[in-house]
This record gives structure tokens, C-alpha cells and sequence, in this order.
């Protein structure tokens, strides 16, 4: 194996007693009515570390009609956003209560480094802060220019009950992502995490009691994809379902969907690049890159699993991203020095080789990696360090959406070439340039194709920033105000103002 930072088990493997993650279904937890559970070994140490109750179509049912008479009673939809604003706060608080407890679930279920969890939990306390701001400033619009005895006005209305399927890289950020925002708005929700990762937002089903939410306003029905998420899907008395996961499952949910025209919004994968101008600070390109592609083992939709580098810097950059790579700290999740951590699953391993193994037999340059990583002391499956060159614009490595830690890189030797091979993709996530000249960054702003563009910077993210894809990439935006207008409906009222200022139709004369 090449020379790699590997950091082996910690001395004590984990002794936390099996998390035990059930509905929440109209303010109560529970099991299913035929008792089917779900058990998650730890990816990175192969432990049981929660049995999950397993739903299925009768348990989404109860949960949509209970979510749905919470609507239509109106306890939660039509309380000031005063009120609504104080119950996000309070969840924020006890978030950051429970801190350590949830992000430990968090690593010991996706593998993903304990340090990095921790900010993820600190990051979605502050979304639901910022949510809360939403809450009491969000309004409608008022038009006063109609003529002298017209008013009309614009209010903005929750769209009513949210579907919110979330996947198995982010559990707890992702759902704080939406929810919050839904709740800001006056939705109310029927919940599902990924199978594997469920314990998270379980523990945030009980936050939600603790801190008041009436009953059947957030409900949580665990299990697979399908026949949960489809039913969630499919379900007439839903009005909209938001979704993070695969383009795949994105285009079965907006099938599934198109049913009953309700809403959807998606967030899907990316093949994101990284584009290298031969001005650029290369020691500071080569750290993004490295963050871009190895952060959360790259199973990420914001991996930026390519580079697109001017030709006479190639070789530079390639060797800068190759020594930071053997210095990333690879291994025991639960060790605070790791970065990255282990893989969700075996199987996901093996697509992550596979695609390795294809890249290599159809011509790519092996230049580091490209193989499991084993870890003294844990059982669990890693992935080494990745990195491709000579790729080719039409080989599956550039333009699949690998998921893990694999760097594809390509040449480029013009700004025109530049845009056009960052554009040639299905996807249309997020992008970035690294240049020093301002121009070179703005005209690659404007031209990339993707929801966000970092000139200079890799994955900087705050709330009040919209988030979201082009293209493959998805529809509609979380985060900021546009994070908010997903879950509101716009009614038009026109008013007439004065008794007997309309025109009558039936008996006057005046033309159409
Ligand atoms: P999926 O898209 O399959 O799953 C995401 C969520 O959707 C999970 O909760 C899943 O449930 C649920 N789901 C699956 N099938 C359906 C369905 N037919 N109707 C409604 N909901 C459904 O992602 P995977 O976890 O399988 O990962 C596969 C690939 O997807 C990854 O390798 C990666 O390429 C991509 N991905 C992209 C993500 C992103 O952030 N853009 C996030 C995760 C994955 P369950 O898993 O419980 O069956």
C-alpha cells in the first residue's frame, strides 16, 4: 500500500448500548404493528449500534392522516409566527443540549469522523435559529397601483402536509435542512430517514415533544425507500414532498408524484468541478481539492470529484493533491484526529472500486490509491485516498457521480474549453474556479452551470446562502428565504373597496 495517514482503532471500541429507534406517529413512539425491525451495524467497527422499527404502507397512512388533521385543525398552521419562531428556538437549544449524543449516533451509524459530526450537529442548530428568524419576518406582498378602488394583496400560506425522505450522508444536517423550514412556514410533516442511518431523527422526534410541538405536527415513519418513501410519495393527502438522495430516486419520487401534481423539490447528486487557472494559488487550490473530494469520504453531493486544471500547472497541482492526500488522517471514525472515516456499506464499497477498476482498464493514470484501506483493529470498510489522471470528458469516471474518495482529473489549455468541460455534465450542482484575477472568476461565475459557484473557496456554506441544483441536480432551493418560499403557496385577494364602484356586467354597456 502507499505511504497513507491511517488512524488505527481507538483503545476502547464502543460499549453504547444499541440505540432503539421507533415511529413517532401523532405525538407517541412505537413500534410497527408486526413488530419488523431494521439492526445497523457500525460501518466502521461492525457493531450493532440500533435496531430501527421497519414501517410500511399502513403505518405511512396513519401518519399522513395524522399530520394531515394537524393541518386542517390549524394549532400549529395558523399560530403566529411569534409563537412558531419560540418553539424553533427552544428545539435549537436542546440540540445543542444533546450535542454529543446525537453526534456519536451520527458517526457510529454513518462511519462519518466524530469532529465532523459535532460541527454538523452545531451547524443545524444554527439552521433551525435561522429558521426561526424566518418565521417572524416571512409576509406577502401588497399591491396598491391597481386603481382607486382596488387593493390587492398577495398572501403567502404553508402548502400544507410535507413528505421529507432524506438519505444517509448528512441524516441530521439534511433534515435540518428542511424541516425547519416547513415548520417555520406552518407545514406539517411525515418524516423518513435513510434505513441506514434512522437514530438521528428519531432523537429529534423526542426534542420536538420536549420542546412543545403539538402532536401529529412532525411524525417520523422509518424503513425503506419503498414501500415507505413511495407511499409518502404517493399519498393524496400529501401536498408536497421533499426529497434529498440519488437523481435516480428523484425522478421515481417525481413519477410517483405526478398522481396527485403535488409539489416536488429536489435535492440530487453532482459531478462537481474544480477548475484550475494557471494564475491560481495553487497551495490553496490543492487544500480545496483535497477538503472537496475527501470530506465525508466523498460521499457527499458536493464532492468535488472533478478537476478541470490548466495543462501547464497539471503536474504541479496533481502533485500537490497527491502529498496532502497521503497526510489526510484516514481511519477510526471515533478517533477526534480523523478526517475521513469509513464507507456507508460493503456494497457501496464495491461501486466505488468498480468504477476505480473501469477508470484504470479504460486508460486513466493511477496515481494514488485505488484500493480498500484496512485499518488495524476495525472491521469496517475504508477506501483509500483516489486519484485519476488522464480522464477523459467521456469516461464514466468523469461524469458519474462515484460517491466516495475518487479524484478524476482532466486538462484543459483555454478559458473557452474551461467553461465548456465544466459544463458537459448531466449534472448542475455546484462549481468552483481558482484564480487571482477577479475576471477570470467572475465570467467562469456566470457561465458555469450550476445552483452555486465558489471562486476561490471550496464549500463555504451559511443559512442565509440558497442551496440547490441545475439541471439533474434537482428543483428548488433549501436555505435562505428561497428555503422558505418551498413550503409557502402565494393566494391571490383582490378587493374591491366602496359600495357600488363595480361596473355591472349583465345590464352595462361597457365594452370587455
Ligand atoms: P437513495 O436516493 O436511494 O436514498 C435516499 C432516500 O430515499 C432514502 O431515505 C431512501 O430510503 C429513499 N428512497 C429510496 N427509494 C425510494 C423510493 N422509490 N421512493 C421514495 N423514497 C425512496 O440513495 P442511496 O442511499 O441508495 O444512495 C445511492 C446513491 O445515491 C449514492 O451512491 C449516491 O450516488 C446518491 N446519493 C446522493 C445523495 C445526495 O446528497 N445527493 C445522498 C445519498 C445518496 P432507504 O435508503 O431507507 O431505502
Amino acid at each position: 500500500m502507499t505511504k497513507l495517514t491511517v488512524i488505527s482503532a481507538a483503545a476502547a471500541t464502543p460499549e453504547d448500548r444499541p440505540f432503539r429507534a421507533r415511529h413517532l406517529i401523532g405525538g407517541t413512539f412505537r413500534d410497527s404493528a408486526d413488530g419488523a425491525v431494521i439492526e445497523r451495524r457500525s460501518p466502521a467497527h461492525g457493531l450493532l449500534v440500533s435496531t430501527a422499527a421497519e414501517g410500511g404502507r399502513a403505518e405511512v397512512s396513519e401518519a399522513v392522516a395524522v399530520a394531515r388533521a394537524a393541518f386542517d385543525a390549524g394549532d400549529w398552521s395558523r399560530r403566529d409566527g411569534k409563537a412558531r419562531a419560540a418553539l424553533l428556538l427552544r428545539v435549537a437549544d436542546l440540540i445543542e443540549r444533546d450535542l454529543d449524543r446525537i453526534a456519536r449516533i451520527e458517526t457510529l451509524e454513518s462511519g462519518k469522523p466524530i469532529s465532523q459530526a459535532r460541527d454538523e450537529v452545531a451547524g443545524a442548530a444554527d439552521l433551525w435559529r435561522y429558521a426561526a428568524s424566518l418565521a417572524r419576518t416571512m409576509h406577502g406582498e401588497s399591491h396598491n397601483t391597481l386603481g382607486p378602488d382596488i387593493l390587492g394583496v398577495v398572501l403567502k400560506e404553508p402548502v400544507g402536509v410535507v413528505s421529507v425522505i432524506t438519505p444517509w450522508n448528512f441524516p441530521f444536517l439534511i433534515v435540518s435542512q428542511k424541516l425547519p423550514f416547513a415548520l417555520a412556514a406552518g407545514c406539517t410533516a411525515v418524516v423518513k430517514p435513510s434505513e441506514l442511518t434512522p437514530s438521528s431523527t428519531v432523537m429529534l422526534g423526542e426534542l420536538l415533544i420536549e420542546a412543545g410541538l403539538p402532536d401529529g405536527v412532525v411524525n417520523i415513519v422509518l424503513g425503506h425507500g419503498d414501500p415507505v418513501g413511495m407511499a409518502m410519495t404517493e399519498d393524496a393527502r400529501v401536498d408536497m414532498v421533499t426529497f434529498t438522495g440519488s437523481t435516480g430516486v428523484g425522478k421515481a419520487i417525481t413519477a410517483a408524484a405526478s398522481g396527485t401534481l403535488k409539489k416536488v423539490s429536489l435535492e440530487l447528486g453532482g459531478k462537481n468541478p474544480q477548475v484550475v487557472f494557471p494564475d491560481a494559488d495553487l497551495d490553496a487550490a490543492a487544500d480545496a481539492i483535497a477538503f472537496g473530494v475527501y470530506f465525508n469520504a466523498g460521499e457527499c453531493c458536493n464532492s468535488s470529484s472533478r478537476v478541470i486544471v490548466h495543462e501547464d500547472v497539471a503536474e504541479a497541482l496533481i502533485e500537490k493533491v497527491v502529498a496532502l492526500s497521503r497526510a489526510v488522517p484516514f481511519g477510526d471514525p471515533l478517533d477526534p484526529a480523523t478526517k475521513v472515516g469509513a464507507i456507508i456499506s460493503p456494497e457501496h464499497q464495491d461501486q466505488i472500486d468498480a468504477h476505480v477498476q473501469d477508470a484504470v482498464a479504460g486508460g486513466a493514470w493511477l496515481r494514488l490509491g485505488g484500493a480498500g484501506l484496512p485499518v488495524p483493529g476495525l472491521s469496517g470498510q475504508f477506501y483509500q485516498p483516489t486519484i485519476l489522471s488522464e480522464v477523459r470528458p467521456e469516461m464514466a469516471i468523469a461524469r458519474a457521480e462515484v460517491f466516495g474518495p475518487v479524484l478524476a482529473v482532466l486538462r484543459f489549455s483555454n478559458f473557452e474549453e474551461a467553461v465548456a468541460l465544466a459544463n458537459d455534465a448531466s449534472y448542475g450542482l455546484s462549481a468552483g474556479v481558482w484564480s487571482e484575477s477577479v475576471h477570470t472568476c467572475l465570467d467562469f461565475a456566470r457561465r458555469a452551470e450550476a445552483g452555486t459557484v465558489w471562486t476561490n473557496t471550496w464549500m463555504d456554506g451559511f443559512p442565509e446562502m440558497p442551496f440547490g441544483g441545475m439541471k439533474e441536480s434537482g428543483q428548488g432551493r433549501e436555505l435562505g428565504r428561497y428555503g422558505l418560499e418551498e413550503f409557502l403557496e402565494a393566494k391571490t385577494v383582490t378587493m374591491r373597496i366602496g359600495r357600488g364602484s363595480r361596473a355591472p356586467w349583465v345590464q352595462g354597456s361597457a365594452p370587455l
